[in-house]
């Protein structure tokens, strides 16, 4: 169910696996994702599942219509009945709201200042990466009275380096923007590590609490992953301040 959390000043972290909802094959177990064609039902109650394990409110979670761009959504409540924003990052400065990121191989981002009380999720993929999606959430974050000396990151399962396989023109493109992201597979081809992009990118914005998951989707069973299995579910990532 919830694969890893971490605490840290009252800032709250949480990164689901596959295992403990109700969702059949092929979005087995716990699909967090609206729109991979899984039974709507069983999302939300996958849903229910998560938050409550947390320890969440699941009508106190903010979901996005996440694109592959880098437009931020400041939050102050749950979206209700008005339209689920097609953004990337959401930022909020309420206590207590939890902030989720949807996943299978993209890097999920949590970010928070306790001390500040704001907290950001992100979706970075290599898209994001480019369009610089993590930096555009700090400068969210920023505007709300966050200080990047004190925030707190983390990043959960994603494709690692040595699975991505891109074309090699691909692979100078991102590299030119992020020189970090430049990876080799395990059998020798041009791949892209966007984990350590976006690690690179925080700590050049002066982030320096950082954590990153070991899990590699696309060689763990235990959580989605697109490129390995296509028509699969999501996994997902919350971040909340006490
Ligand atoms: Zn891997």
């Amino acid at each position: 169910m919830i694969g890893q959390r971490d605490t840290v000043n009252g800032a709250h972290f949480g990164f689901t696996d596959r295992w403990g909802g109700v969702s059949a094959v092929p979005y087995e177990e716990l699909n967090l994702g609206g729109a991979v064609g899984d039974d709507p039902a069983a999302v939300t109650a996958n849903r229910a599942l998560a938050a409550r394990t947390l320890g969440v409110d699941p009508a106190r979670v903010v979901w996005m219509n996440q694109v592959h761009g880098a437009g931020v959504a400041v939050v102050d409540g749950p979206w209700g009945d008005r339209p689920v924003p097609s953004v990337d990052a959401v930022v909020t400065a309420e206590r207590g709201l939890a902030l989720a990121v949807l996943t299978a191989d993209c890097v999920p981002v949590l970010l928070a200042d306790p001390v500040a009380g704001v907290a950001a999720a992100a979706h970075a993929g290599r898209p994001g990466l480019v369009a610089g999606v993590v930096p555009a959430a700090v400068r969210a974050m920023t505007e709300l009275g966050a200080d990047p000396a004190r925030i707190v990151a983390r990043t959960g399962p994603a494709v690692c380096g040595r699975c991505y396989e891109v074309p090699e023109e691909m692979r100078a493109e991102v590299a030119a923007v992020e020189p970090a992201a430049h990876a080799v597979t395990s059998w020798g081809t041009p791949a892209l590590d966007v984990s350590a992009g976006v690690h690179a990118q925080l700590e050049r914005l002066g982030v320096c609490d950082l954590a990153q998951s070991p899990v590699c989707t696309r060689e763990s069973k235990d959580h989605f992953s697109y490129r390995r299995d296509r028509a699969t579910g999501r996994l997902a990532g919350y971040v909340w301040l006490d």
